[in-house]
Order: structure tokens, then C-alpha cells, then sequence
């Protein structure tokens, strides 16, 4: 069934949550609306400035007069009232009596008001973001979620409700909300067109995720056959007793690992037959959280995903926080292009109150069983020697080698490419991150559906880069793996393996076909190919090339 959001459906969701129960303590709900008002003016303040600071002083007004709002007591005092006198939630509570501000300010006979409804909108949405219960009210395991747009925040939240399916109006395919639909195994289909305006709230539909199809208003035949689909589906997904090995035709046994995003698809590596995990993206733990988590509740999700991870080889990547992956809660600084901001391991040295608890959880989580901590987002050595510096500091060592834990460098910043000689002396291996690399290299955003045709790693210019890593990782004798989402890419798994790629790390969405693609070549053919596939030209040629060694 479509659920169709637009701006004041949270707020009618929140709305419309039962009373109370009984027991229900309306103190609790009180100091729950306190704390999240608290969270909205910090969030609010911190735009606020941004904006000041950029000389936008007429916008920086608008999230002042909104602060202003949530300061003068007036619209908080109601919501507490309607806590205590309609025996509400705070969601709902703050879902009715924002809906009633607004329609009080739409309905004036002064313009100068009317314009006034969309803040109170805004505001109220913050508010319930910031009470960390967004539309869940109205979405269950039944829907498929139909938005203009969605965060990672969203899917995980989505997910954990057992949502169905996912069609997004924007979203590219290489964005953090599609590799987190991926893992935890949603379909979704992005980049359709006024999805919101165009498929009817509560219609039945018929989502296929792998042709990009939305149907509504299916004829009864259209729905016997999506039926058949689904089972075939279901039966080709059934686990296999003993895994295929990824072994070429040739004999040479590849790396195969999984990038999981947390328990739900760590636990997947057991089952289909992964070596162990490639890419562990620990900043996704931290959006199911409403404040920062401890050192012992990090810990603790660490214990149990390596517990359902079994003794495979264990990469956990420093949380990546910055562009649109960051809490709700996070006190984190928006830049004016976040992609080019303060992120990764930049946003990590300048934030020890994040990176500690992390550092010391992995220091002891390093002493039950061997791991690798993967740097995100390395841009140069200068950045790679105060990270190595900061973890020895957090984790009482005097030098890189008193560190319990390897370490490995991300490669997804050009200038970490081509740095990559001086890189390799100081850490223990790497790993590629082809989807920032690529956006990077050919200044195409990945999250961006429009520019999809530009983010394409099979350029010549992001295949030499990438052969020139795994050439002088091979030269140090140390580990490289390829890793992202295009990892799992047919023809781009193709090429890599042609450049001497010996280890991939993938999502499980794009494991089976991995596993597949390896078996039918044979790498003595391949590597004959690979200084004529880096003479290629144009992403054209080096795709004509690969159509023409199948
Ligand atoms: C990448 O950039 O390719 C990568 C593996 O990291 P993420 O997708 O989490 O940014
Ligand atoms: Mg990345």
C-alpha cells in the first residue's frame, strides 16, 4: 500500500497516536518534549551561525525566528498543557498542537501571517525529528514508502519496521540511503519523477526494483503475475547448503568479503559463504541512537556483530559521519558543500569526544580477536599521521606498532591515490572506496540521480588511478580490496580483476552475481588484457573493450 508523505504528514501521524496508557507517565512525556526542544534550538543555533558566517545574514534570521519560537514559551507550554489535559504523547502532542497553530496562522486575514504556516511546519517536524519518532505512525510492515526524499536515518528506521519497498522521487544509486536499502535487503527505485504528487495515498502497488517499474491500479492478471515473480524470487534466494566458492576458471581463489552496515546484514556473512567483512560502516549504529552512544554500548554492538560474523577476516571502517550521514542529534558543522567539508577522518580529529569512545571500544574489542580499523576519508599523509597519533593517544600507545588493531588507509580522495606510495609506509593496507573515489575524480555526486550517466568508475581516468593502487599496494606486499558499491558492478569487477584486483568487498545485494562473475573468467586471459585496457581512451571503448572478452 502507498504511503504518501508530504510536509505535515509526520505531524498528522504523530497526531493521531493513541492517549496514553494508564500507566503512561506524562512527566516522562514532559521531560522527553524538554529534552527534544533543547536538542532543536542547539540544531537550530548551529544554522543559524553556518548561515551568519556565510554572510547570509537574511536566512540565518529565519532559523532565528524559529529558535525564537521554541524559546517563548508560548507554543511549548500549550503542547505540555495538551500532554497533561488530553493525556498525549509528546508526538502527539506536539502533532496537534502544531496542526492547530497552523491552521490558525493559514486562516489569517494577514499575509504577513499566512506566510508564517510553513515555519510552524518546519519547527514541528523538528520538534518530532528531534523526539526521534518521525512517521512511523502511519508506516508498517505493509507499506511501501513513496517520498520526495529519504535519509539514511529513514531507511534504517524503515527497516527495522519491516517496510516493503521504497520509491524515492531523487536518490542516486550510489548514495548512502541506496547502499543501506541494499543491505538491509528493501527494494527500492529511485529517481521517479513527482512519485509523491503522481501515486494515490493508500493505493496497492506493485513495486519491480530490478526493471524500476511502479504499477498502481493493477489489473487482477497483473497481480497473479507479480505473485509468481515474488515466489521465484523467493525460492532462487533460499540458502544454498555449501556456498559456491569464488574461485576463477583458472583456479585462483579471489577474496570475497561483505560490506555490512551493522547486525542485520553481518549476519549474512556466515550464511552466504563471505570471507568476512570488507567494509564495516560503523557511523549507520549511531543514527539508531537519540545521543551519543558510550564506550560500552558501542562495545557491546561490536561484540555481537562479531559473534554473528564468526572468525572471518573483520574490517571496521571510523565512523564516516559528514554530508548527509549524520544523527539527528549530531552537534556536527554544515558546510556550504558537505561533500568538500569537514567529514570523515577530518571531522574525527577535530572531534575526540566521538572518536575516543570508538577508539577505545575497538582497542578492546582488538584484544578478544584480530581487526582492522579503516581511516575514512584520508586526503593526505599529514591527515593519516595525527589520525595514527590520535588512536595511539586514545588507546595508551606509544607508536603505530603498540596499536592492538592494524590499520588501514580508505582510498577515496585523489590526492590519497596518487599520495599512495607515501600512504602505504604507514599503515598495514587499504582500501579502495570506488564511489567516493569516482564522484572525487570525475566531480560527479554520487547521491545526485542526474548526474548517474557522469559517476561512471569505468572512465580511463578512475581506471589508471585505481591500477596505479593496486600496482603499488602489490609492490609493498600489503593487502588492497576494492570496496563500495560498484564493487558490485559486473563490468567494473571485470576490469578491476583485469588490473590485478584480487579482493573485492561487496553488498550482499551484489554477492551472488560477484561469486558468478568470478567463476566464468579466467584471470590468465584477463591479465594479458590489462595494459590494453588502460590504453583505452573513453568509457565507451574500455566498455566495448570488456563486451568483447566474454
Ligand atoms: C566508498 O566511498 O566507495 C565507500 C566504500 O565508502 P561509502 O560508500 O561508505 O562512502
Ligand atoms: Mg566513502
Amino acid at each position: 500500500m502507498a504511503v504518501v508523505l508530504d510536509a505535515r504528514t509526520p505531524l498528522y501521524a504523530a497526531a493521531a497516536l493513541p492517549e496514553l496508557a494508564p500507566a503512561g507517565s506524562r512527566d516522562d512525556e514532559v521531560e522527553r518534549l524538554r529534552a527534544a526542544v533543547a536538542r532543536a534550538r542547539a540544531q537550530l543555533l548551529r544554522i543559524e551561525r553556518q548561515l551568519a558566517a556565510r554572510g547570509l545574514t537574511h536566512d540565518a534570521e529565519i532559523f532565528s525566528a524559529h529558535s525564537s519560537i521554541l524559546a517563548d514559551h508560548k507554543l511549548i507550554d500549550e503542547i505540555v498543557t495538551a500532554i497533561g489535559e488530553r493525556n498525549l504523547s509528546a508526538d502527539a502532542a506536539v502533532g496537534q498542537v502544531v496542526l492547530e497553530w497552523y491552521q490558525q496562522f493559514v486562516a489569517s486575514a494577514h499575509a504577513v501571517v499566512r506566510d508564517k504556516g510553513p515555519d510552524i511546519l518546519d519547527i514541528g517536524q523538528r520538534l518530532l525529528r528531534c523526539l526521534e519518532r518521525a512517521p512511523e505512525g502511519i508506516v508498517t510492515s505493509d507499506s511501501i514508502v513513496v517520498a520526495a526524499a529519504l535519509t539514511p536515518s529513514d531507511v534504517v528506521r524503515f527497516a527495522n519496521l519491516g517496510v516493503r519497498a521504497l520509491v524515492v522521487e531523487t536518490c542516486g544509486l550510489k548514495s548512502h540511503v541506496a547502499i543501506l536499502a541494499r543491505g538491509c535487503g528493501i527494494p527500492m527505485i529511485a529517481a521517479i519523477d513527482s512519485a509523491v504528487e503522481t501515486i494515490p495515498h493508500g493505493e496497492r502497488l506493485l513495486v519491480y526494483a530490478t526493471t524500476g517499474a511502479v504499477v498502481f491500479h493493477a489489473s487482477a492478471e497483473e497481480q497473479e503475475v507479480a505473485k509468481a515473480i515474488r515466489r521465484q524470487i523467493e525460492l532462487a534466494e533460499r540458502p544454498v547448503a555449501v556456498p559456491l566458492e569464488p574461485v576463477t576458471r583458472d583456479g585462483v581463489r579471489i577474496t570475497l568479503l561483505l560490506n555490512i552496515s551493522g547486525l542485520s546484514d553481518g549476519r549474512a556473512v556466515a550464511r552466504i559463504g563471505a570471507d568476512g567483512v570488507g567494509l564495516y560502516r560503523t557511523e549507520f549504529d549511531y543514527l539508531e541512537h537519540d545521543r551519543w552512544p558510550t564506550e560500552d554500548e558501542i562495545f557491546s554492538v561490536y561484540q555481537r556483530v562479531t559473534d554473528t560474523v564468526g572468525p572471518g577476516e573483520l574490517n571496521i571502517r571510523l565512523a564516516d559521519f559528514g554530508a548527509e550521514k549524520c544523527p539527528a542529534y549530531a552537534d556536527i558543522p554544515i558546510n556550504r558543500n558537505p561533500s568538500l567539508g569537514i567529514r570523515g577522518m577530518r571531522l574525527l580529529l577535530d572531534r575526540e569526544d566521538i572518536l575516543g569512545p570508538q577508539a577505545r571500544a575497538l582497542a578492546r574489542l582488538a584484544r578478544q580477536r584480530p581487526l582492522t580499523v579503516l581511516l575514512p576519508m584520508v586526503d593526505t599523509a599529514d591527515t593519516l599521521t595525527a589520525a595514527t597519533e590520535a588512536l595511539c593517544r586514545i588507546a595508551g600507545c606509544r607508536d603505530r606498532d603498540e596499536l592492538p588493531f592494524r590499520l588501514g588507509a580508505m582510498i577515496e580522495v585523489p590526492s590519497a591515490a596518487y599520495d599512495v606510495d607515501t600512504l602505504l609506509e604507514r599503515v598495514d593496507s587499504l582500501a579502495v572506496g570506488l564511489n567516493d573515489l569516482t564522484q572525487y575524480m570525475l566531480a560527479a555526486d554520487r547521491d545526485d540521480e542526474l548526474m548517474e550517466v557522469y559517476h561512471d568508475a569505468l572512465q580511463p581516468a578512475v581506471l589508471r588511478i585505481v591500477a596505479r593502487v593496486i600496482r603499488a599496494a602489490d609492490a609493498a606486499g600489503k593487502p588492497v580490496t576494492m570496496c563500495g558499491e560498484l564493487a558490485g558492478d559486473r563490468k567494473l569487477a571485470h576490469a578491476l580483476l583485469a588490473l590485478g584486483a584480487r579482493r573485492f568487498s561487496v553488498s550482499l545485494a551484489h554477492f551472488p552475481d560477484t561469486v558468478a562473475l568470478i567463476r566464468h573468467l579466467s584471470l590468465e586471459t584477463l591479465s594479458a588484457t590489462a595494459e590494453q585496457l588502460l590504453r583505452k581512451t573513453s568509457g565507451k571503448a574500455v566498455r566495448a573493450f570488456l563486451a568483447r572478452q566474454k
